[in-house]
């Protein structure tokens, strides 16, 4: 996709300077000077004579041109003549005003060859787009049409100035319901209403009920929103047009908004209907106050609140959008009428998971009984995309192998693909490294099991992963969190020490291994401070915004120079306090650190099973474990 992409707006460019060149060329050669013909050149001192006398009718004043073009006489009469280079001169305007010259207006073109000089001032942009529009069919055919959506949105006249390029599916062929989507009880509730109001607007205009004219589905990537906007469309049994925010803003400048303009038009033609612009947040960003304004982008939103505001909404035309960054919308976007109303569709919960790994497993034959749940508790914080990938690569996995069903051991294999990568066989650690990831891991493990309220660990390994990782412990939730205590904070940030904490401990060696753990732990921490009001010297203070809350950002800080410094100092001191919890509960343990490492390090691979086993066995070294597991 991405070469396409690249490839074709290279292609353009060559068929743009082909085009223009070609024009040009074509130009000089049929009529040299077709233009200044009948355009005679007179100095500047002559054209303000001429003005003060008052012959000169009309005058051209274009910005940035050196020259200046006016007329004299009326009608038939008129004559074009051209200034020569002209001095920056400040009184011209007044001059012009004293002397009731018109100089706003156009000069009438009086070339009785207007048509060749039309044809051959329009060739270049013939051929580009002519150009554009072969090149367009050519990459459709290769592409497959299935994927227009890229490239519907067309550089030729012949694929339509000005069409939309949204595809118009027909409801029932979106082919999707509302029981393809597991979980997300809440926004199928929401959405049912909307679902209702499509399939039957004279019923709500009856009473006098006014539906949203829009609806904005906000989450993180991969939550279903998309799934659910034609869900929509499917259940009420209404067409679905959809648009991406991105495609209009690779445009020529005024071609989104006519865009727009047509997918509206389009869509007044169906109604009822649903239309969807899915990634809003490319058009829909906030107008910046400063001087760097986006025009082509602005244009788009414009038009785009001007349709919202215009249709008829008794027909029954319903705009979803979709976006991951709510907060970087432009208000005027959120505003009554518009998409006034918001359907939070966020990660999975524990049920949610399990049902959206069961809807899935229905497409692929599974092998004996699986346990789902156990998988959707080893799978915290993925969205539906991560689950429906891992179901698939599970598939992929039972056909390397030769096998005709897909079992547990497939989908708890792909688990560990998708989240942190395919085993990696180039990289062969040494035994020594072995050794160290190894205690790393375990060091991990032993901080998370010691703690109290700390999730229990599922799997330890040390094989590496193509995503860099050389090994991960994976823990499972036993329950879902929907409140965190700050001691629970602290205690994650400790069992992200654990790994470095056990290093230090065993080997007095620090390693690069442990960069993504202090990352995390960092940010923990930062969050803590600056968020969620866990720290004693700020309390609840808000010391910054959050930023794309849905894509994992933090917070832009709102506070002084000074302030930041502290807050630097207070993550710092939630760290160390975290990493020293770590070493002295690894000291405490180290007996059982020493074993299951080195079991770890035979087997590579451990179950948390094998794990609490080996930590809980009461050889006079178990450590005391908090009742809550
Ligand atoms: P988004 O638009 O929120 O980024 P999508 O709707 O494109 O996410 O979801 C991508 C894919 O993930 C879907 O096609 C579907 O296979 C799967 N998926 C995501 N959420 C769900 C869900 N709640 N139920 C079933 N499948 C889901
Ligand atoms: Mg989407
Ligand atoms: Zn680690």
């Amino acid at each position: 996709m991405e070469m396409n992409e690249h490839k074709r707006r290279q292609s353009l460019i060559v068929y743009a300077i082909i085009g223009i060149a070609l024009g040009i060329t074509l130009r000089t050669l049929l009529y040299p000077n077709i233009v200044n013909a009948q355009v005679e050149t007179v100095s500047y001192s002559k054209f303000l004579s001429m003005v003060d006398s008052g012959e000169v009718e009309q005058v051209e004043l274009t910005t940035g041109e050196s020259q200046i073009k006016f007329t004299t006489g009326e009608g038939s009469d008129t004559k074009v003549y051209k200034t020569t280079q002209f001095p920056n001169d400040v009184t011209l305007v007044e001059r012009l005003e004293k002397n009731d010259v018109d100089f706003s207006a156009k000069i009438p073109d009086s070339s009785g060859e207007l048509w060749l000089y039309l044809l051959i001032n329009l060739m270049p942009l013939i051929i580009f787009f002519g150009g554009g529009w072969l090149l367009n069919r050519k990459l459709r055919k290769q592409m497959g049409d299935d994927n227009n959506m890229s490239f519907g949105g067309g550089f030729g006249l012949g694929g339509g100035l000005g069409r939309s390029g949204a595809k118009e599916v027909k409801g029932e062929e979106t082919g999707v319901t509302f029981r393809d989507v597991a979980g997300q009880d809440e926004a199928k509730e929401s959405l049912a209403e909307i679902v209702g109001f499509l399939k039957n607007p004279d019923r709500y205009a009856d009473i006098g009920a006014k539906l949203p004219h829009g609806a904005l589905l906000v989450g993180p990537p991969g939550t279903g929103k998309t799934l659910l906007a034609k869900a929509v469309a499917g259940e009420a049994g209404v067409p679905f047009f959809s648009i991406s925010g991105s495609e209009f803003v690779e445009m020529f400048v005024g071609r989104g908004a006519a865009k727009v303009r047509d997918l509206f038009k389009q869509a007044n033609e169906k109604a009822p209907c649903i239309v969807f612009i899915d990634e809003i947040d490319a058009v829909g960003k906030k107008r910046d106050a400063g001087l760097s304004t986006n025009d082509e982008r602005e244009q788009t939103l414009n038009q785009l609140l001007s349709e919202m505001d215009g249709f008829d909404n008794h027909k029954g035309i319903v705009v979803l959008a979709a976006t991951n960054r709510p907060d970087s919308l432009d208000q005027a976007l959120l505003r009554p009428g518009r998409f006034d109303r918001r359907i939070p569709v966020e990660l999975p919960d524990l049920a949610g998971r399990e049902a959206i790994l069961k809807l899935h497993a229905n497409d692929v034959k599974m092998e004996g009984a699986v346990d789902f749940s156990a998988i959707a508790r080893q799978t915290p914080g993925a969205s539906g995309a991560d689950l429906a990938n891992m179901i698939n690569e599970a598939a992929l996995r039972a056909v390397r192998m030769g096998r005709r069903r897909v079992t547990q051991t497939d989908i708890l294999e792909s688990v560990d693909v998708v989240i942190a990568g395919e085993k990696k066989k180039s990289t062969v650690l040494s035994e020594h490294e072995k050794e160290v990831v190894s205690y790393h891991e375990t060091g991990h493990a032993i901080v998370a099991a010691v703690q109290d309220g700390k999730s229990p660990v599922s799997k330890i390994t040390i094989v590496p992963r193509t995503s860099g990782a050389l090994g991960f412990t994976m823990q499972t939730e036993s329950e879902e969190r929907y409140l965190t205590t700050r001691e629970e904070y602290k205690q994650e940030i400790a069992v992200l020490c654990g790994g470095r904490a056990a290093e230090e401990l065993i080997f007095g060696q620090m390693t690069s291994g442990a960069a993504n753990d202090i990352e995390r732990a960092t940010k923990i921490a930062r969050a803590m401070v600056t968020q969620l009001g866990m720290s004693d010297r700020f309390g609840m203070m808000a010391l910054g915004e959050t930023q794309n809350r849905y894509l994992g950002g933090g917070a832009a800080l709102t506070c002084s120079e000074g302030t930041a410094q502290q807050i630097d100092a207070e993550v710092q001191a939630l760290v160390e306090e975290g990493h020293q919890t770590a070493l002295k509960t690894l000291r405490d343990n180290r007996f059982k650190l020493h074993e299951i490492a080195h079991y770890l390090q035979k087997k590579e691979t451990i179950t948390g099973e094998e794990f609490m086993n080996i930590l809980t066995r009461d050889d006079g070294f178990a450590p005391q474990m908090p009742k809550a597991q």
